[in-house]
């Protein structure tokens, strides 16, 4: 089963991947990830790729897109993968089609306030990273890391302003993406305005629906 992820920052699209990675027994395939790990081994590729992941600006197409075809012809995708992160521009929805034949794109939809509600009550340890939620995983002690006891922060990309703008920028450039896997009759539009529990049920669903039941 060769899927790809699609879905605004902040839907929750890493959380549904691991589990359906999981549910399924086929890898997670992050483009974020390998460029991130490639960095911190300071390898060839994570040096050419570094000034542009620190800035948040998008690798070129070319090295992304060999990237992804060496991943998705190694033998650890032999069975099928979960695509996140990747395709970002059309040129690389068109050299995917040419690496391999994807059997879904599932499209991960929740309104913009649940996203913002989401993101912005996100709130991290500025001492060891644990995560917390204001309203969904709050803290025993408000402000207070319950595992080191540190100040928690909010990131700066996670206040609502920043996050709303993060949006309107996913919207713009993932809309030719979107219908590109839509007229090709394999979008699956998925409802993530609940939380994971409630979604991860309705991923499994749907891809049961067409034809791929968990093993
Ligand atoms: P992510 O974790 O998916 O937000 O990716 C982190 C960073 O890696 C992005 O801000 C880009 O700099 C780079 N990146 C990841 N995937 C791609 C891609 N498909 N095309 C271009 N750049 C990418």
């Amino acid at each position: 089963m060769r899927l790809v992820f699609l879905g605004p920052p902040g839907v929750g699209k890493g959380t549904y991947a691991s589990s359906i990675s999981r549910i399924y027994g086929i890898p997670h395939i992050s483009t974020g990830d390998i460029f991130r790990e490639e960095i911190k081994k300071e390898t060839e590729l994570g040096k050419k790729v570094k000034s542009y992941v620190e800035k948040g600006e998008l690798v070129p197409d070319e090295i992304v897109i060999e990237v992804v075809r060496k991943v998705l012809l190694s033998e650890k995708c032999k069975k099928g993968f979960i695509l996140d992160g990747y395709p970002r521009t059309l040129k690389q929805a068109e050299a995917l089609d040419q690496i391999t034949k994807i059997d879904l794109a599932l499209n991960f939809v929740a309104p913009d306030e649940v996203i913002i509600e989401r993101v912005s009550g996100r709130r991290v340890c500025s001492k060891c990273g644990a995560i917390y939620h204001i309203k969904y995983m709050p803290p025993k002690v408000p402000g207070k890391c319950d595992k080191c006891g540190g100040p928690l922060i909010q990131r700066e990309d996670d206040k609502p302003e920043v996050v709303k703008h993060r949006l309107e920028v996913y919207r713009k450039q993932f809309k030719p993406i979107i219908d590109f896997y839509r007229v090709r009759g394999i979008l699956i539009d998925i409802d993530a305005s609940d939380q994971a529990p409630q979604v991860i049920p309705r991923i499994i669903e749907a891809l049961k629906a067409h034809g791929f039941p968990p093993p």
